[in-house]
């Protein structure tokens, strides 16, 4: 049986999710995006409220639901602010790779500071020479007894200078490429770490972007989550769950879009009567209309297929490429829609094009997506 519907909580979810992100998010967003500044005061009362944190296990003081349910939040908290959408993502970000490969004792350790305490967690993967190319990171750990030496760079890591927790990758064993990539846990004021802010960016301006350097960095052995080497395994199962929480921003992304389209072209006067009398202007929204409910489709489908534990990885980069080309398309439709006045900032359309941008380029670029589908379709 195929059902659409939501249940009474998740309707409940959304609707608290929804007000939250409308009373709280949007009155503030243009100021965060105006001035970068970090969104620490929304992302506590989140947190108080059960909106951070939704998938980790309610054991370690996360949400314990599935990912449906954070794609119902990311959806409605994109609609107000990409940016914090981000910065609020990124803490299941952090977390999944400690679910998916740590002990039960280190999941009892790392993960309830940030879920259940409100602290804030950054994924470290990317490096200045390996984006795409996860395998050919140069962070490297080094066994010296019961410690790690840690040395390398990692960049462009959301929350990367407010966290007090990283999951980091970096290889053991360089000889052996992708196998030899293992990961730990590493709180950030460990000596031999430092963190940069990485300057100003084009959109989601209230997230944290920054560069973290290792230089000599001793992590506890007892840090190394698995054995060596399950590294490169667990970032690309985390992917694999996340990233549909990128195609629900686009969801959002597009639809706020979308809706400030609508109401401009009621208001807005020309040829002596409103421009959505035009079937020019008509066609374009029914186009961005169908796009936002196919995304969200997408996205559902994604969400529903990994919280009932089915093969999820090829609808999970459908809903991430999709779900931000979907927004990438509407939000610049938007701003052509408003014409000239979608290029001022005053009517936030053109804030929604460049948040847009960055949904097609994290957590594995729309290219990559492509290269998981096609991967796919070809081998079956
Ligand atoms: C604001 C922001 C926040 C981020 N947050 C995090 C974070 O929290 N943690 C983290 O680890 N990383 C984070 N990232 C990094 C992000 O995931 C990478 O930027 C992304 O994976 C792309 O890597 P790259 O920038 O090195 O680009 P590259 O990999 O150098 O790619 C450059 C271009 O080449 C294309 N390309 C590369 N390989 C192929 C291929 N095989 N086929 C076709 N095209 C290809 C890409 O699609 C892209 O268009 C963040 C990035 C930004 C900008």
């Amino acid at each position: 049986m195929i059902s659409f519907s939501l249940t009474d909580e998740q309707k409940e979810l959304q609707k608290l999710a929804r007000d939250f992100a409308q009373n709280e998010i949007a009155p503030v967003a243009p100021q965060l995006d105006r001035t970068g500044e970090y969104t620490y005061a929304i992302l506590k009362k989140a947190h108080q409220l059960g909106l951070l944190n939704l998938t980790i296990g309610d054991a370690y003081g996360g949400g314990g639901l599935g990912w449906l349910e954070s794609c119902l939040v990311g959806e409605e908290f994109a609609a107000a602010c990409a940016g914090v959408t981000t910065a609020a993502n990124a803490n299941e970000l952090a977390l999944t790779p400690i679910e998916l490969a740590a002990s039960e004792e280190q999941k009892k350790k790392f993960i309830p500071p940030i879920a259940r305490d409100g602290g804030l967690a950054a994924f470290c993967v990317t490096e200045p020479g390996a984006g795409s190319d996860v395998a050919s990171m140069r962070t490297r750990a080094v066994k010296r007894g019961d410690e790690y030496i840690l040395n390398g760079a990692k960049h462009f890591i959301t929350n990367g200078d407010v966290a007090q927790l990283l999951t980091v990758f970096a290889s053991t064993d360089p000889e052996k490429k992708h196998r030899g990539i293992s990961l730990f846990v590493v709180p950030a004021d460990t000596p031999g770490i430092t963190r940069h802010h990485m300057g100003e960016k084009m959109g989601h301006r209230a997230s944290d972007t920054a560069e973290i350097v290792f230089e000599d960095a001793h992590v506890p052995a007892a840090n190394l989550l698995g054995k060596e080497g399950d590294g490169f395994k667990a970032a690309m199962e985390t992917f694999d769950r996340t990233r549909v929480g990128i195609g629900a921003a686009g969801v959002g992304v597009a639809r706020a879009a979308l809706e400030a389209a609508i109401k401009f072209v009621k208001e807005r006067q020309q040829f002596a009567q409103t421009i959505a009398n035009f079937q020019g202007v008509q066609f374009m929204l029914a186009d961005m209309a169908m796009k936002i409910e196919t995304a969200r489709l997408a996205v559902w489908y994604a969400a529903w297929l990994t919280d009932e534990k089915l093969p999820y990885s090829y609808a999970s980069a459908i809903a991430k490429a999709y779900g931000s080309d979907v927004a990438m398309q509407v939000t610049t439709d938007a701003v052509q829609l408003l014409g000239g006045y979608g290029y001022m900032a005053d009517y936030k359309v053109e804030k929604y094009m460049r948040d847009a941008k960055l949904l097609q380029i994290y957590e594995g670029t729309n290219q990559i997506q492509r290269v998981v589908i096609a991967k796919a379709i070809l081998r079956d």
